[in-house]
């Protein structure tokens, strides 16, 4: 609630909020007192118990020596030795206290350490960075703690240097395509082929380096602007970074800022708007020049031409043409791309270029429909 306060606000729920973190605080509160409350009855108890019994033995004792069947020496001897008894039980009654919260802790710590790790395979393939063909064989894929299918026989082959727009309602399974692309998740059934490559086999660094990811909501660091879109390769040189900011329309707002690219951004600092981190977000994503870009409506809030601007340059790189795959909730974005997919119920259920699509696919002149018509002229990338 404290992340997401703005919401709170806008939607006139701080009484809710608060009446929610009371009803919480209450409930700590009495779980506190129920535990006071026993601890005061149960303590004198167990403290007491021992000192009964050492008014017992003494009782006893004091008879036995009376009555001469034991000698005061030994009743004294005896005494002691139980006072030294009790103290380790004693201990051991608290050791036993200590190890029930122990325990309820070490679940929790124990649930972290479980949670799946992206460890690399024993022989773990090192790929060498070159174009990049992308393939997803008959991926089936379900979230963990759900049993519905999210991805169902996902096929999908994209040459090197092809840009693909992928598109389909919301839920069609769109930017889960892109979290298996990076190993985010793996798929319960199929497989997902980098380069010819099963995804599995390569080490977590090599995958990282070949496919970059930029979804919706552009992460920005409590850091520089430069800082910021160095991020991604902090030993690029300078004119590398401001290549890669013009490209993405960076460089126009950076020079209004106050102290331009060194100007603080984040928590501590300014904040952008939803476009211009998403332009910070997409000049990071380039700078770090990988084979492959997926990027999850990633240019959402910008203007055609910057956004027209942008994908050109994403896909042109160093070392040729990149393999593009951009998920596009835009119908103009998705028909800069020379080639449309639309996923449907976790599956392709179209392929191909958008006015062919358009004639065979109902479903795909449905959601055409829908969607905002292109700007006249816009070429494809
Ligand atoms: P799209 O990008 O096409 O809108 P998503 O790939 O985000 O669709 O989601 C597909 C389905 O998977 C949706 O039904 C969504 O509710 C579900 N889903 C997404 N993320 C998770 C998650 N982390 N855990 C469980 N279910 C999820």
């Amino acid at each position: 609630s404290v992340s997401g306060a703005q919401v709170v606000r806008a939607l006139a729920a701080e009484d809710r909020q608060i009446s929610a973190l009371a009803e919480a605080a209450g409930r700590l509160r009495w779980a506190y007192v129920r535990d006071a409350d026993t601890r005061a009855t149960w303590a004198p108890v167990v403290q007491n118990v021992a000192q009964v019994g050492l008014a017992m033995v003494l009782v006893v004792g004091a008879w036995l020596v009376a009555h001469h069947h034991l000698q005061v020496g030994a009743l004294i001897t005896f005494t002691f030795w139980i006072g030294m008894v009790q103290a380790p039980f004693q201990m051991l009654g608290m050791l036993f206290v200590m190890s029930q919260r122990a325990s309820v802790s070490a679940e929790r710590v124990a649930e972290l350490l479980d949670s799946p790790k992206d460890a690399d395979p024993p022989e773990a393939i090192e790929l060498v960075r070159s174009r990049c063909s992308v393939a997803f064989e008959a991926v089936s894929f379900a979230y963990p703690a759900s049993a519905k299918w999210v991805l169902d026989g996902f096929d999908l082959a994209v040459e090197p240097g092809e840009a693909v727009a992928i598109v389909g309602k919301s839920g069609a399974g769109k930017t889960t395509v892109g979290r298996l692309l990076v190993r985010f998740y793996q798929p319960q059934e199929g497989r997902i082929l980098l380069d010819g490559l099963d995804l599995r086999s390569l080490s977590g660094r090599s995958l990282r380096e070949s496919v970059g990811f930029v979804g919706d909501d552009a992460y920005i660091f409590s850091a520089s602007l430069f800082d910021n879109l160095a991020f991604a390769r902090p030993e690029a040189d300078r004119a590398e970074v401001f290549a890669a900011a013009a490209a993405c329309g960076v460089d126009e707002f950076a020079q209004r800022l106050p102290q331009g690219y060194e100007t603080l951004l984040g928590e501590q600092g300014l904040s952008l708007s939803g476009g211009q981190r998403q332009r910070v977000a997409l000049a990071r994503a380039l700078l770090a020049d990988p084979p492959v870009l997926f990027l999850d409506d990633a240019t959402s809030a910008l203007d055609a031409e910057t956004e027209r601007a942008v994908l050109l340059h994403a896909l042109g790189s160093l070392t040729g043409r990149r393999t593009l795959l951009i998920v596009a909730s835009k119908l103009s974005t998705a028909l800069l791309a020379s080639r449309v997919v639309m996923v449907h119920d976790g599956r392709v259920v179209a392929d191909g270029k958008h006015d062919k699509l358009l004639v065979s696919c109902p479903l795909y002149k449905d959601l055409a429909q829908h969607r905002v018509a292109p700007t006249a002229g816009q070429g494809q990338i």
